[in-house]
């Protein structure tokens, strides 16, 4: 599934130089973005960077100062919300108290006009759809996090919207339950062959969920791709940060042969890269590079980079350990491995002296 990949496919939703503005603070700066049918989309990026207004924008709720929304080549300006194919489900999930469970699904339903035994019929749907048919009768005070975020679901899913707008949908769950309900999302989404669309601050979240990422910044997207090219090729130096943990090493650059670029930083260290831009010539750049695709030894390694210091800071995380060299010219560099049996035969603890290294198609250059 990659409608994104090819030429000839229509996108579902577009964003066309879209601006929001609230008086004179532009949370939505001339932003542009392709959605597709059936998609698993999400917006991420800290608090405040206008993702939940893009979202508001497109389920009706906002009206953008300036550009279009398009949904399937419809201009939705001036389409109030209800009459959109599209619902969202609000953070706080927005149930009245005072109704079951059941009668909170009904509710926009009942608003609708829908005859009764059809709504019966829908609910009932919706209540097994999210496993909750022996909670009809209960108010969502009788109920846990976990079981009301999936009656508000049910309840946003109830109207069968052809969009699904989630902001931050799992937010109010504990690590374990959100985890778990991550998976089921994606699960009910690719049953019912919805377009989702959701705002979320958590890197992992929309890694786990979603077939394509917007990473945002001040009102603006400044990347659109699939986790892993979000994760192993980031446009700038803001991606490559805000997603997972990631070494910058600073410096100019210079081609060397065909393919490689070498990088002076400040100290006169030399690393090489074999993943640069092009015309990069003479640039200010930044070699950036994972921490797991670092290799921490004892000894020199034969390897194209070679960075030598002491064990700084070493955390233990169970699955991973992480391990802080730091450089004799005082930089930190953060290298973790998986922990395998091997790690019991590492005999690296805190101020041994230490070797880190990697190869040259390990990490990218990175121009801004
Ligand atoms: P969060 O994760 O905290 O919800 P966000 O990325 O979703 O953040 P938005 O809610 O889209 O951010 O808000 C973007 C910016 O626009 C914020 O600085 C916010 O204060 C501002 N903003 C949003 N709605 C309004 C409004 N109705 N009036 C004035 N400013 C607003």
């Amino acid at each position: 599934f990659a409608p994104w990949a090819d030429e000839n496919a229509k996108p579902y939703i577009r964003f066309e130089n879209v601006t929001k503005r609230f008086g004179d603070f532009t949370a939505v700066d001339n932003l542009s973005l392709d959605i597709y049918e059936r998609e698993f989309f999400a917006l991420l990026g800290a608090s405040g960077c206008g993702k939940s207004t893009l979202l508001r924008m497109l389920g009706g709720f906002e009206q953008p100062s300036e550009g279009r929304i398009l949904l399937d080549g419809q201009d939705l300006a001036g389409i109030p919300p209800y009459k959109r194919p599209v619902n969202m489900m609000f953070q706080s999930y927005a149930l009245f108290p005072h109704m079951s469970v059941e009668a909170n699904i009904a509710f926009g339903l009942k608003q609708d006009g829908m005859p009764k035994p059809q709504i019966a019929e829908r609910v009932a749907q919706m209540l097994k759809l999210v496993k909750l048919e022996q909670f009809a009768k209960r108010k969502p005070h009788q109920l846990s996090g976990g079981q009301r975020q999936r009656v508000a679901l049910a309840r946003s899913l109830a109207k069968r919207p052809k969009v699904l707008l989630l902001d931050e949908p799992l937010g109010a769950l504990d690590k374990k339950l959100r985890e778990e309900t991550q998976f089921e999302l994606v699960d009910l989404q690719q049953d019912l062959g919805l377009t989702f669309i959701v705002v979320t601050h958590d890197q992992e979240e929309a890694m786990t969920m979603a077939d394509r990422i917007a990473i945002m910044d001040k009102g603006q997207v400044l990347q659109v791709a699939t986790p892993p090219e979000i994760y192993e090729a980031p446009a700038s130096r803001f991606v490559a940060d805000f997603v997972g943990s990631i070494n910058m090493f600073e410096g100019d650059v210079a081609r060397n042969g065909s393919e490689g670029v070498t990088l002076t930083d400040e100290a006169g260290t030399r690393l090489v890269s074999s993943h640069a831009p092009e015309d990069i010539d003479g640039h200010r750049a930044w070699l950036a590079i994972r921490p797991e695709k670092i290799r921490i030894s004892s000894k020199r390694p034969e390897a194209d980079n070679v960075l030598e210091g002491e064990v700084w800071d070493i955390a233990y995380l169970g699955d991973m350990t992480i391990y802080n060299v730091k450089l004799d010219d005082g930089r930190i560099v953060k290298a973790s491995s998986v922990n395998s049996l091997r790690r019991l035969e590492d005999p690296l603890t805190w101020h041994d002296r230490a070797f880190v290294s990697f190869p040259a198609d390990a990490g990218v250059v990175l121009v801004r």
